[in-house]
């Protein structure tokens, strides 16, 4: 099985049941079902087939539904990618990724003509339009570039669908690792198709379900738990184009919502928000954490406000993503990651590998249908990753006698600012290469807002003088806005161990006042 035969399935079922809301118009299954037809038989037109490596490079709209699964009815390999990445972290993923068509929209047209000279491999842009004014037809790309919107239209509904194996790849999610460079997890068919029911049973998810899909798409928790999953049931994906407050009260009310997901950061500007507005959730029936640690204080002050529960659970992309939830029909706790999800076998071990008993804190394992095939073109890193069946996640954890999870610390360095992941050594290598600087080290800090902001230590050569707004604008020309540091302080040395090696512990120190 996998999520586009799925989709047939649930189209068949629930045929002009609403598939999804995007700006408050209802999309039926059997359109969706259409578009998604056509849509794969036009990419067949163009020429691309079986196993070819296509981008998604959208934000939260229809496009990016209809270019996954028309994609993966191809059989095609998706790279869903951050669109607010810079020229350098795109063509990164994209040459990596061998990738040869790129789904977009009109809005990012100009990184890619930034880049493209770059991207010989790719033989089409497909040009989502977002508003009448773009003249992306006069990009000097234009002669690879294909408008979504007549894909659609024109495609076949006659489609002949390829043979497609569980152990195909179906989705390559970069995730950047602490050696820098991002990494390409691959997701088999099986692996996202049993991770979506999986999470979808688990939470029990049903045709009237109607779920709020404001986290980011090209992010796997969106993608398995706000889209996936819902659409496998017949539930309404309500689609939320750039998350606030707001607007996630005014569609939670509207539509009647009976789901959101977010990270916590979302339910703290959420809470933050909430005067005048508890009312707004009131059909929600469930509320879904994840993607970094929920504080205690937040989820109880949270579901004192809105009179819902909150079921923190944990993931990572390697995992297709879930892993842990805190189940719905016993107890949740507070501060823990909940339970194993059905099918996906949970483990604390010690640096050999044997399993802790409960309560002793080692690194957490996982096996389950939903863990990846390895790394792309990596074999070093995923003989790391994957060691004797099981998925070693670099996060360290205890279980307590009734087998709830507690995620300790991250073992690797990774900084979650707002939900989205920062990785040291990427901001890093960008300080590195300025001219004035001889040695860096990145550490997260407590933020209020955000979880974490990323600190950035330097120490310049000899005379030189640059100012902390220069290496911030500097930064700003090859990083995402929310990698950015938020403060950089100069030192005359960093602090290092015998061998060498940076003390991030100390820097930590350091900040903590
Ligand atoms: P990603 O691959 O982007 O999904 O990031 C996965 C990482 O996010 C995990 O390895 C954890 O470090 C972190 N994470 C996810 N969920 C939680 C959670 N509930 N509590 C703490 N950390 C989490």
């Amino acid at each position: 099985m996998n999520l586009s035969d799925q989709l047939s399935i649930t189209t068949r079922e629930n045929p002009t049941k609403t598939a999804y809301v995007f700006q408050d118009q209802e999309t039926s299954y059997q359109e969706l079902e259409g578009s998604i037809t056509k849509f794969a038989a036009s990419l067949r037109e163009l020429g691309y087939e079986k196993g070819d490596h296509i981008a998604l490079v959208t934000g939260n709209s229809p496009y990016f539904i209809i270019g996954l699964y028309g994609a993966l009815r191809l059989g095609l390999t998706v790279i869903p990618i951050n669109p607010i990445y810079t020229a350098d972290e795109m063509s990164y993923i994209l040459k990596n990724g061998d990738v040869k068509a790129v789904i977009t929209m009109d809005l990012f047209v100009e990184t890619f003509e930034q880049m493209a000279h770059d991207l010989p491999l790719i033989e089409h842009y497909i040009i989502a339009e977002t508003s009448p004014d773009a003249d992306w037809q006069n990009s000097k790309l234009s002669d690879k570039m294909k408008s979504f919107t007549s894909l659609v239209k024109e495609g076949s509904l006659q489609f002949d669908r390829p043979t497609i194996d569980e152990e195909d790849i179906a989705v390559i999610l970069y995730t950047s690792g602490t050696t820098g460079a991002p990494k390409g997890a691959m997701l088999s068919h099986k692996n996202i198709y049993s991770n979506a029911k999986d999470v979808a049973d688990y939470l029990q998810y049903d045709t009237n379900d109607k779920v709020i899909a404001a986290l980011p798409m090209f992010h796997v928790f969106c993608l398995t738990v706000s889209l996936n999953a819902p659409l496998m049931n017949g539930g309404t994906v309500i689609i939320v184009p750039k998350f606030s407050p707001q607007e996630t009260f005014r569609v939670a009310s509207k539509w009647q919502a009976t789901v959101f997901a977010g990270v916590p950061t979302m339910y703290n500007y959420l809470l933050q928000s909430s005067e005048g507005h508890t009312e707004d959730f009131h059909s929600v029936r469930l509320c879904i954490s994840g993607g970094a640690s929920m504080p205690v204080a937040l989820l109880k002050e949270f579901e004192n406000t809105f009179n819902v529960m909150v079921s923190e659970g944990y993931g990572l992309s390697e995992a297709s993503p879930v892993t842990c939830f805190n189940p719905l029909d016993r107890p949740r706790k507070a501060g823990s990651i909940g339970q194993s999800i059905w099918n996906v076998e949970n483990r604390v071990v010690d640096e050999l590998g044997e399993e802790l008993p409960p309560g002793e804190v080692g690194e957490l394992v996982v096996r389950g249908p939903n863990v990846m095939k390895g790394y792309y073109k990596l074999d070093e890193e995923t003989a790391v990753a994957l060691r004797d069946g099981w998925l070693y996640t670099g996060d360290m954890a205890q279980v307590d006698e009734e087998g709830y999870f507690y995620i300790v610390d991250r073992k690797k360095d990774m900084i979650l600012v707002g939900g989205y992941n920062v990785y040291p050594r990427e901001v890093e290598e960008v300080l590195y290469k300025h001219p004035n600087i001889t040695e860096v080290a990145v550490i997260g800090t407590p933020d209020p807002n955000l979880g974490e902001a990323v600190q950035a230590f330097v120490v310049l050569n000899e005379a030189s003088a640059v100012t902390e707004q220069e290496l911030v604008d500097y930064c700003a020309r090859h990083l995402a806005k929310y990698k950015l540091p938020t403060s950089i302080d100069f030192l005359d040395e960093l602090p290092k161990n015998t061998t060498g090696k940076i003390l991030r512990k100390s820097l930590r120190q350091r900040v903590t006042y």
